[in-house]
């Protein structure tokens, strides 16, 4: 067992079982967002040393490839254990770079572990098929094999379980990887490194490379050893990986930006409404692809909404991740504090009110005030583009109708959510929604069980549930004549 979290904060990346620096040997800083003090550094890699981690991922797949599932399996059950081993080193790694309250922090190494088990389950279960041939003499088979070497890019706001979900699919079909964690976290990417040693997972199966975005994106999308690219982030950068990886027609799974719609109409249970909008907007300070973007409320109870959401958004405790009892950490840096600044001066700007928060809080640095403006429009930049902060416009609606239309009226189509004790309305409502996750009086959902991932914009591919592994598995129909049946 490795005790604390400075013992997983590796200053190095790793490549084919070594930990190493960038050629050039330049870094780059990692800093605490709630401090503004440095934490420590990370190597500022680029093309060469991520084709080395290529070359190095390819060399351990060719082994790789030949273990059974049930080797794989194992060894997916002793990653799972070692992170479960280090559960609150690792939430602190994670809260320190990343900013998250520690409870929000533990429970993200937890859902990371449960990844890694699912798949660990999941890697005995990779069912080929024996089909029935039209042919008397031959015989029809499907065989599931993995695709070979992956990459996969993560972004800063969940750190930890972004990776859990592509290495765990990963490494259950028999893929080796090259990982690249965001530079604003790259430590809890890293850590990954230290528990596949604890775990006893072979050099070369998992390598990371930290540093220049644009240089080692490019390598991964160009490389032609490389077969699939896994990317969560935004649908901007996700769009540019798809282009480039067209080149050498590799595979995509891609988890993009969200614009969430969470629709409370007027039979609403009004408790259950504001106890998932709370969870469902302020998670990780509203930094997540799946954080309400947009409440649309009807007409009826819409007052009752606005004034308990206020309350509710008032009584959040802002403070340092670190701090016990802290429900607000900071945001991830001061660009995305401008950024949340701009959406509420666009909005008061065009008519909307704020009825709670507004400004950059009094602890001053990154950290923002949960704030909620009522008499939102749709000419407000929100209503098209994804917040990722801590505040919450209400739309107001009269109708079903309305409320469903001003729910798609997006390019994005991966979370939302609606409140209502109609069941008639739950199946209308959830048939009218294009989207690729739906909370039905829950604003919190995903679990490792059942497949997340968006429609539209939002992305494609699923990750979790059992299908979350098919896209690192190559389906290869094999004709068998010649029998003399
Ligand atoms: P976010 O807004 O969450 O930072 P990004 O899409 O910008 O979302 O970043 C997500 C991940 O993609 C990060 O690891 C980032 O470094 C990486 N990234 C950003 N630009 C590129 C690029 N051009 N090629 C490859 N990866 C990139």
């Amino acid at each position: 067992m490795l005790a604390s979290s400075d013992a997983f904060r590796r200053e190095a990346n790793l490549i084919g079982g070594q930990w190493v620096g960038a050629d050039s040997g330049a870094v780059i800083e990692v800093t605490n967002p709630a401090t503004g003090e440095k934490i420590g550094t990370v190597p500022n890699a680029g093309r060469a040393e991520t084709a080395r981690a290529i070359d190095a991922a390819q060399k351990a797949f060719e082994s790789f490839r030949k273990t059974s599932v049930l080797e794989r399996s194992k060894m997916l059950r002793r990653l799972h254990d070692a992170i479960m081993d280090n559960q609150e080193a690792l939430a602190r790694l994670l809260s320190t770079e990343q900013g998250k309250s520690l409870a929000e922090a533990r429970g993200e190494v937890a859902f990371s572990a449960g990844y890694v088990l699912w798949f660990a389950e999941q890697a005995r279960r990779i069912y080929g098929e024996v089909v029935p041939s039209p042919w008397a003499d031959r015989r029809i088979l499907v065989t599931r094999e993995p695709v070979g070497v992956i990459a996969a890019i993560t972004p800063w706001n969940f750190p930890s379980s972004m990776l859990a979900r592509k290495l765990g699919p990963a490494l259950a079909a028999g893929c080796t990887a090259v990982v690249k964690p965001a530079s604003q976290t790259p430590y809890s990417g890293l850590a990954w490194g230290v528990m596949a040693e604890e775990a006893g997972i072979p050099a070369g199966v998992i390598n990371i490379v930290t540093g220049s975005a644009a240089e080692i994106g490019a390598e991964l999308t160009s490389n032609p050893i490389v077969k699939k690219i896994t990317f969560t982030g935004s649908t901007e950068v996700g769009k540019k990986l798809m282009a480039a990886a067209a080149g050498t027609v590799k595979k995509v799974s891609m988890e993009l930006g969200g614009n969430a719609p969470f629709i409370v109409f007027d039979d609403a249970d009004l408790d259950r409404a504001i106890a998932g909008a709370m969870i469902a907007k302020y998670r990780n300070s509203g930094q997540t692809c799946v954080c309400t973007n947009r409440f649309i409320v009807q007409a009826g109870i819409h007052d009752r909404f606005v004034e308990r959401l206020a309350e509710e958004s008032n009584r959040l405790k802002v403070g340092n991740g670190l701090e016990e009892g802290t429900q607000q950490g900071p945001l991830i840096d001061m660009k995305a504090v401008e950024t949340v600044e701009s959406f509420v001066a666009d909005a008061v700007a065009k008519g909307g009110r704020v009825v709670a928060g507004g400004r950059r809080h009094a602890l001053g640095g990154t950290f923002f005030e949960p704030t909620v403006i009522a008499g939102a429009n749709t000419q407000m930049r929100f209503a098209r583009e994804e917040i990722f902060g801590p505040l919450s416009p209400v739309f107001k609606v009269d109708s079903e109708e309305e409320a469903v239309a001003l729910a798609n009226d997006t390019e994005y189509g991966l979370a939302c959510y609606f409140y209502t004790q109609d069941l008639g309305r739950a199946f209308r409502v959830m048939e009218g929604l294009k989207y690729g996750l739906i909370g039905v009086n829950e604003g919190l959902i995903t679990t490792v069980e059942a497949p997340f991932g968006g429609l539209k914009e939002s992305g494609i591919g699923k990750e979790g549930g059992h299908q979350g592994i098919d896209d690192y598995l190559d389906a290869k129909y094999v004709c068998l004549g010649g029998l003399g049946l």
